[in-house]
Parts: C-alpha cells; sequence; structure tokens
C-alpha cells in the first residue's frame, strides 16, 4: 500500500464517521519521560499470530464434530442432574483447582496462539474467574408457606448447554462459564474461536481430568477439536442443546438470535469513562491506566474512551503521561490513525494486526523507542473520530472534551452506541453520579474506579466474563444455567 493510498483509506474513513475535523485536533505535545521524539512511521508489520505455539493437545473431552460431543454431553448431563450436591460441589473444586495448578501455563498459551494481550494480565483474569466464579452454593431454594400449604421452587438443570466463547478472554470463559455451567447439573459442549482452539482443548481436557479425578463423569465439560463458524452454528442449532450462551463481538450475537433456542447473549460493548471537574484526578488517571490497559484492552468491559470536562482535560492528560502513557500529538495521531484503522467492505475497522497487541509494540511502528513496559497511548480526538466510535480492543485509548457534566453524560451515552454494557464515571458530585447512572443504563456501571472493579476485581461481588446485555442477564451465573422449578404442597409439610 503506498502513502497515498493510506491517506484515502482514512479520509475515507473521517468522512464515514462524520466531518473531517477543521482544526488540527488538540495538541498534546509532551512526551512521558523516557520516550524520544517519533520518526516517520515504519513499514514493517505488527508480530504475526503464533499459530504453532506448543500448546499439549487435549484429548479428554474433545471431540472431532459437533454430532459426538452433543452425543457425549447427553450422558454425562444425566450423571450430573442424578447426583447429589455434595459430590457435584467437589467436582466444581477439582475444576478451580486444575485450573489453578496450570494458570500460568494457560496464560502463555492463550496469548501465543491467539496473539492477543500481555500473559501477566491474563493471570489476574485468570485467577479472578477461578476464585470469585459463583458454584453450586447459589442454587438456594426459596419456599412460601402458609395457610394453603408449602410451595418450593429449586433450580433444576437445563441439560447440554452449547456455549461459544470469544478470542479475548479465551480461558477465562471456559472456566467461568465451565464452573456455572456444571455447577447448575447441566454439561458444556464449548465451541471455541478458531484462534484459540487448541489452548482451549488442552483446558477442556484439564477439567475433565480434575472432575473424573474428584468421581464425577466424563465429558461434562467438552469441546470441538477444530472449530469454525460452522461448528458453531451446527452446535447453536443441535437439537440435543437445550441453551445457546454466546459471549462474543455482533455477528454470533445475530446468529445465536435466529437458532430457534433459548439464548443468552454477551454482546460487544464500547464502555466510556467520564471524568468531571469534581473527580480524584489521580484516581482517575490511574484507575484509567489500569482499566484500559490491562491485556492490552480486549476486555469488552474495557475502558475504550475517556470523556473529560474541559476544565481538568489537561490536568487529566498530565496525569496520564505521569502514569507512564504515551500522549498522541497531531503528527502522530495521522500516523497511527494510518496503521490501526483499515477500510473494508463493511466500512473502517480496526486493522487485526494490532488488536491486543502491546502499546510498545504500537508505538514502535511510530517511530517512537519504547519498549513493552508502555501500557497505553493517548489520543485528544473529538467524539466522532474512529477511535472514539469504533470497539478498537487495543492500548490506544481516545480522549474526548466535553464542555461540562450534562455534556460528557450526554456524550457517554451516544458512544456507548445503546450497547448497555459497561460505563465508568470519576466524580465526587452525587448528583452528576446519579445523572450518569440513570442516564448510561449499563449491565455495570462503576464509580470512581475502574471497570475491573464491576468485575469484583478490586470491587466486591462475584465474577462473570459473560456479561448478557442484549438478553438481559447481566453477569451471568449458575442460577442464570438453571430453570426454576415449583412443587406445591397442600398439606402436612408445614411445621408450624
Ligand atoms: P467474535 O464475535 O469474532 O467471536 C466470538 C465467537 O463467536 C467465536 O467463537 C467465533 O468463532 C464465533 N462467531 C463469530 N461470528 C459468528 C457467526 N456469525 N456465527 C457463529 N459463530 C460466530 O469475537 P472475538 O473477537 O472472539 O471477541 C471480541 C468480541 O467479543 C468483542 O466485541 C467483545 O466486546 C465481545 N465480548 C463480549 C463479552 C461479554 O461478556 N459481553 C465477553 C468477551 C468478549
Amino acid at each position: 500500500m503506498d502513502e497515498a493510498h493510506i491517506q484515502a483509506i482514512v479520509d475515507a474513513v473521517l468522512a464515514r464517521i462524520g466531518e473531517v475535523p477543521e482544526t488540527p485536533l488538540a495538541a498534546v505535545t509532551k512526551p512521558p519521560p523516557g520516550y524520544t521524539a517519533p520518526a516517520a512511521p515504519t513499514a514493517s508489520a505488527a508480530p504475526a499470530r503464533r499459530r504453532d505455539a506448543d500448546i499439549p493437545r487435549g484429548r479428554r473431552g474433545v471431540f472431532p464434530d459437533v454430532e459426538s460431543a452433543v452425543r457425549a454431553a447427553r450422558a454425562a448431563t444425566e450423571a450430573n442432574a442424578a447426583s447429589p450436591l455434595e459430590p457435584r460441589k467437589r467436582w466444581v473444586a477439582a475444576m478451580r483447582g486444575t485450573a489453578r495448578a496450570h494458570v500460568t501455563e494457560l496464560c502463555r498459551f492463550a496469548v501465543e496462539e491467539t496473539g492477543y494481550g500481555r500473559a501477566d494480565d491474563k493471570l489476574k483474569k485468570n485467577t479472578l474467574v477461578i476464585d470469585k466464579t459463583p458454584g453450586p452454593e447459589w442454587l438456594e431454594p426459596i419456599a412460601f408457606s402458609g395457610d394453603d400449604g408449602l410451595t418450593l421452587v429449586e433450580r433444576a438443570s437445563y441439560g447440554v448447554i452449547g456455549s461459544i466463547t470469544p478470542t479475548t478472554n479465551p480461558t477465562e470463559t471456559v472456566i467461568n462459564n465451565g464452573i456455572g455451567m456444571v455447577s447448575g447439573g447441566n454439561a458444556v459442549v464449548f465451541n471455541a474461536h478458531p484462534y484459540a482452539a487448541r489452548t482451549s482443548a488442552y483446558l477442556v481436557h484439564l477439567l475433565n481430568e480434575a472432575i473424573t479425578g474428584a468421581g464425577g463423569p466424563e465429558n461434562l465439560v467438552s469441546c470441538v477439536e477444530r472449530p469454525t463458524i460452522e461448528s458453531a452454528e451446527a452446535l447453536m442449532r443441535h437439537a440435543g442443546v437445550r441453551l445457546v450462551v454466546v459471549t462474543g463481538g455482533p455477528g454470533v450475537v445475530k446468529a445465536a438470535m435466529g437458532s430457534g433456542k433459548k439464548v443468552i447473549a454477551a454482546g460487544p460493548g464500547n464502555p466510556p469513562a467520564v471524568v468531571d471537574e469534581t473527580a480524584d484526578l489521580d484516581v482517575a488517571a490511574e484507575g484509567i491506566v489500569l482499566g484500559a490497559s490491562i491485556d492490552n484492552n480486549i476486555i469488552c468491559t474495557a475502558e475504550k474512551e475517556v470523556i473529560a470536562v474541559a476544565s481538568i482535560a489537561d490536568a487529566l492528560t498530565e496525569r496520564l503521561a505521569r502514569a507512564g502513557c504515551l500522549l498522541v500529538d497531531d503528527r502522530k495521531l495521522r500516523a497511527l490513525e494510518k496503521l490501526v484503522l483499515e477500510q473494508g467492505s463493511g466500512g473502517v475497522h480496526p486493522n487485526k494486526d494490532f488488536i491486543g497487541k502491546n502499546a510498545g509494540v504500537i508505538a514502535r511502528q511510530l517511530g517512537v523507542t519504547a519498549g513493552d513496559e508502555l501500557r497505553l497511548l493517548v489520543a485528544d480526538v473529538d467524539e466522532k473520530h474512529p477511535f472514539v466510535q469504533l470497539e478498537m480492543l487495543m492500548p490506544v485509548l481516545p480522549l474526548v472534551r466535553a464542555p461540562d457534566a450534562t455534556e460528557a453524560i450526554a456524550m457517554a451515552k451516544r458512544v456507548e452506541h445503546g450497547f448497555g454494557h459497561t460505563a465508568v464515571m470519576y466524580s465526587r458530585n452525587i448528583a452528576h453520579l446519579h445523572a450518569m447512572a440513570r442516564t448510561i443504563n449499563t449491565s455495570i456501571f462503576v464509580k470512581n474506579a475502574c471497570n475491573l472493579a464491576g468485575l469484583g476485581y478490586g470491587g466486591e461481588g462475584y465474577t462473570s466474563f459473560t456479561i448478557a446485555s442484549p438478553t438481559g442477564e447481566g453477569l451471568t451465573t449458575v442460577r442464570n444455567f438453571t430453570r426454576e422449578r415449583r412443587c406445591t404442597l397442600k398439606e402436612y409439610f408445614r411445621i408450624v
């Protein structure tokens, strides 16, 4: 691609999303300590995904096709549903134990196979799901007792669940959904993203070893060895699958909705972080860097844009630089747009070569001398910019200025695109926080901390990596993977 062709793409991008800004995008020129001035962009590509990663082959629970996986899962779910609760608790404890024992290698494999994220950050995410995914203890019965007798409501299994998992949290989603689904008395067949197939199959193998080692049935957790979009479709439509749970972007959500099954759909997000004039800016900067940079911004809940009230925007930007972010000036911004945006048939989209890559990889392409310790690039842009409008899934964080908190909240609502996923606000004005909470209407809203607090990392509560905004379950748990059953007893069973 020559220079003129690239410029044409960028112009088309900006024209499609909105008007090309008349004035240069706000200049943020002070480089953070330790970084030299940028040279011209280089032509070399970002490192490619390593598909030949040295990942052990998963065998147990790993099937050549959907048909055989669902058949095996059917037998396993009957054993699970018939089991008393105490053994099931042991199986789930064993799943947590094996995931914990292998977590370091699983994180490494996930990075090597997908080419996304950072192993150290994946360690935090995986440890979170191992420790804070709710188990069978959440299946509490409800009783109604009165003159007409007793009614008992309990939670029963669905049977076989088909779970489609993303490339961005491959092991986290298998551990998180696996624990929740087995806890509910089900068996689950996973169809992983093709780019995470080997790591997912190895994890499924380990989970089978753990469950059977604790006396449980084989194949409570299973997967298709070479998953594709076609095998995902086949799983979603298979007559033996009672519940479809999908975790991914808009394509898979749409496909699941057409499956004719009960669907729990966890879709995309574009989480804004609003910082108003009353915020503690040190807290805000620290939270933004952690939340937007963890695993190179591929988490669906991660801050995808900052909207700062203009009066504190410079002060916030200075703190982001002090926290180690690379501030992108005008010249670098143009080069960055050319690097990380592409014009495809459906419009502009992030360049896949840079999704989930380290900030240092991107910075070096801009001619900046930066190591892999660099966490984040910050670009001062306007609302219409593609970095704001698109779910970029890379450590490039746009910052937009708003005249006041009211407009900042309105802008946050617009750029979240109605996904209803996640939002963050830093403020010490309770009226502003209240207005944002009501307006943004997301499954997760975090006040004065980063998105991770809403996942239970540095915040109270359980965790989930299947956050079902389109279908309304929010952070899914074992309860969502069970169906309600009622038994009404007319006489003799009351004790008062
Ligand atoms: P993706 O949509 O490309 O793939 C997700 C899964 O769906 C993969 O297994 C893929 O093979 C499958 N798939 C994709 N299109 C399909 C189709 N048309 N029919 C059948 N199956 C299909 O997403 P990804 O790149 O793996 O993950 C990133 C996306 O997922 C982001 O949009 C992110 O926000 C979203 N995500 C959401 C959550 C959540 O909890 N809401 C969690 C993780 C990721």
